[in-house]
């Protein structure tokens, strides 16, 4: 059972008029569902109720329709229509005991209004500050206005109250919340009582916070969510001054979320930021209140949770993504399980989903969003179908996770490596500069494997369909893997275009083999994601030149979507490699590449010693090809079904791989549904009309 170093993590604490049955708090998290996937989002938050979670909140929810953020979907509260939907997601929250939290969020300067086309209203007129660069400005609110916000927070919290809610958080964080522009210079340039000094900044907080405490505060806890440092230099809401205001306003609400800068510095990667590193940041501010605080840090260790507690440093741990990615932590804890704990890698794939507009996924749970579209439980499979045996061939990622899967669901399993170690493309990608954390993939899996009598797994197996037919397992998943492209097809190239034979060229692979460059390298990044930007890092440290071409307007442009981007970027400047942005590789000759303008053609010379090429990846589908070819020796080898899955079947990011994994495990020995669709989506009523 659970470790006594871990009780204080189980201690009740209060928030105002209610009391959370621990110290697990899961702060608002987006989910890319909101309101067009409100089941899927409600039945995903259950799962966390069901890990033991003590609160659990909802994403950001637009508390009024003067205020919204398309094209990003959240949740809505606009009318009393949306009370139901958001009733669904509270009852499914305080399952199991937690309280339920809505976060109402009102954008201001953040909302561009692009659906409801309202003029939108901040604190200060200003352009609207997305990550659209939306060409809209706002309008100050004027002393009506104010009157009609506070009058509308009200109301919210009212709806909140019947939509079943036990707390409220009012946002004031990430640059998102109306609550941060008045306090923040960089957005309050109001010259009457609500601009000017901290106090007069403080006064819509403090006004809205009474008249919530008048409506519902005798039933439902307030909570504050503000960044603990604008992260803007002198003009933003310092860390200094966040003390300042918290200590002025000590009993304000009856909690405060403390969260950091922008989302980008908040969901920090695990390339780039530690477990804990908000740490200096909150140090102390427990002290400047007398009501208990929340903080983030990726965190996924229990010692490191207690720590935090016992030091005095926080009162509650705060976490999204370690919650995505095992909402079973603090159960876990509690039944002295910590080396089940499936730790978040800090990849950041989840906020893609917010990000895409599509929905969220996880590398380290693929059951994530899909809790109620497939009705996946995050610790439970399905019981096992008929068959009885599988053959599982590659150990990366996707392989290892059907293994896993499988060998839950009770069948055996023979999972073939052709190489001596497990995880495949993570094996190798965990050692990259700053990747070690994505190491986690490989290592939660090798320990369940170990721990299930029904896997075997065979090293320096590399199998063919000879050896296949010849062992006759009833089912076969291929996970086989890719490799990457030498002759740079991708996106600007869809066909080989010339090379010269005397140019060393390089792909990713061969990197990662150790073979690596030397002298002046153009790294030509047609992938777009982490891969090229990760490796023109470890050439830097190799001590070579490097020059990044690419064809698109950012480095690693995908992780925009990641939230990386900009510190992708910033990296990369710092270590001395030069951007070529816009510019795609027309030719290489022996001792250069020829570039040339994605607009205009314009070609250019430059010399250089050495290129990698970071296209695209060849899956590695011949021996599912083969098999294919010998169907009909099929039925005398005891082969029932041959399925390719992750990489070798189409390349994508890792936790793609493990979805495929999962979802073989899953539908294994599944009825044929012909051309239905796989999963379960909600279609909005048509109103009458
Ligand atoms: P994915 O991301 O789809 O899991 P990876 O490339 O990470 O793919 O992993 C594929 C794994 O499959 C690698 O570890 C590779 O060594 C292994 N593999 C590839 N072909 C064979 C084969 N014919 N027999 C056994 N293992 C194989
Ligand atoms: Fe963590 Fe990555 Fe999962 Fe997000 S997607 S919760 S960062 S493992």
């Amino acid at each position: 059972m659970r470790d006594p170093r871990y009780d204080i993590l189980f201690e009740p604490v209060q928030i105002g008029p209610v009391t959370a049955k621990n110290r697990f708090y899961q702060v608002p998290h987006c989910n890319g569902g909101g309101y067009r996937d409100p089941s899927a989002a409600a039945a995903m938050r259950g799962a966390k109720a069901e890990g033991g979670w003590g609160v659990i909140f909802t994403e950001q929810c637009e508390m009024h329709h003067s205020s919204e953020i398309t094209p990003f979907i959240e949740l809505r509260l606009w009318e009393d229509k949306d009370i139901p939907m958001l009733r669904r997601m509270s009852e499914a929250m305080k399952g199991h005991g937690a309280l339920a939290g809505i976060q109402l969020a009102y954008s201001g300067v953040n909302g561009p209004n692009l659906y409801t086309k309202e003029v939108p209203l901040a604190v200060s007129a200003q352009p609207i500050r997305t990550f659209t660069n939306d060409p809209v400005q706002a309008r100050a609110l004027d002393k009506t206005d104010i009157r009609d916000l506070r009058r509308w927070f009200v109301t919210a919290a009212k709806r909140s109250k019947l939509a079943g809610f036990d707390l409220i958080c009012l946002y004031g964080a990430h640059g998102f919340g109306i609550f941060q522009h008045f306090l923040s210079r960089a957005t309050n340039h109001r010259g009457d009582e609500y601009g000017g000094s901290l106090e007069n900044r403080s006064r819509f907080a403090q006004e809205v916070v009474a008249d919530i405490r008048d409506a519902v505060g005798d039933t439902m806890g307030l909570t504050m969510r503000v960044s603990l440092d604008e992260s803007i230099g002198d003009l933003g809401f310092s860390n200094a001054e966040v003390r300042e205001f918290i200590e002025m306003n000590r009993d304000l609400p009856d909690l405060w979320d403390l969260a950091q800068g922008t989302w980008e510095d908040c969901s920090g990667p695990s390339r780039f930021t530690e477990e804990a590193s908000q740490q200096t940041l909150v140090q102390g501010i427990r002290e400047l209140t007398d009501r208990p605080i929340v903080g983030v840090g990726r965190f996924t260790s229990p010692d490191v949770m207690a720590k935090m507690i016992r030091s005095g440093t926080l009162d509650f741990i705060g976490c999204a993504r370690p919650s995505i990615a095992d909402p079973f932590l603090p159960k876990k804890i509690e039944e002295g399980r910590i080396e089940d704990i499936r730790e978040c890698i800090g990849c950041n794939i989840c906020i893609t989903g917010d990000m895409t507009m599509s929905i969220s996924r996880c590398t380290q749970n693929p059951t994530f969003m899909e809790e109620w579209r497939k009705g996946w439980h995050p610790e439970t499979m399905n019981v096992k179908g008929e068959s009885r045996s599988v053959l599982v061939v590659g150990a990366g990622p996707a392989g290892l996770e059907a293994t896993r899967a499988l060998a839950d669901r009770g069948y055996d399993v023979a999972l073939a490596e052709a190489g001596t170690t497990l995880g495949g493309r993570v094996a190798r990608e965990r050692l990259l500069p700053g990747l070690s954390a994505w190491g986690r993939v490989v290592d939660y899996r090798e320990y369940q494997i170990r721990q299930k009598p029904n896997v075997e797994t065979y090293f320096d197996s590399a199998l063919d369909a000879e050896n296949i037919l010849e062992f006759g397992f009833e089912h076969v998943c291929l996970a086989t893997g890719a490799h990457w492209r030498r002759d740079g097809v991708a996106r600007q190239h869809v066909v080989p275009f010339p090379t010269d034979a005397a140019m060393p060229l390089f792909t990713p692979d061969d990197l990662m083999d150790g073979t690596l460059p030397t002298g002046h390298v153009v790294v030509y990044d047609d992938d777009h994601y982490y891969m090229g930007g990760v490796l023109a890092e470890l050439l830097v440290q190799k001590g070579c030149n490097v020059t990044l071409v690419t064809p698109a307007a950012h480095v690693s442009e995908w992780t925009l979507n990641t939230l990386e981007q900009h510190e992708i970027h910033r990296r990369l400047a710092k270590m001395g490699v030069t951007v070529e942005l816009n510019r795609g590789v027309t030719a290489v000759g022996a001792r250069h590449v020829e570039t040339n303008c994605m607009f205009t053609d314009t070609r250019r010379e430059m010399a250089c010693d050495a290129v990698l090429l970071v296209s695209s990846r060849v899956e590695h589908n011949g021996v599912y090809k083969d098999l294919q070819a010998h169907k009909a020796a099929w039925a005398d080898a005891g082969i029932k079904s041959v399925t390719l899955i992750g990489d070798a079947n189409a390349p994508g990011p890792i936790a793609w791989a493990t979805y495929a994994g999962h979802r073989y495990a899953r539908e294994l020995d599944a009825p044929d549904i012909g051309d239905a669709l796989s999963f379960r989506r909600e279609i909005t009523e048509l109103a009458v009309d």
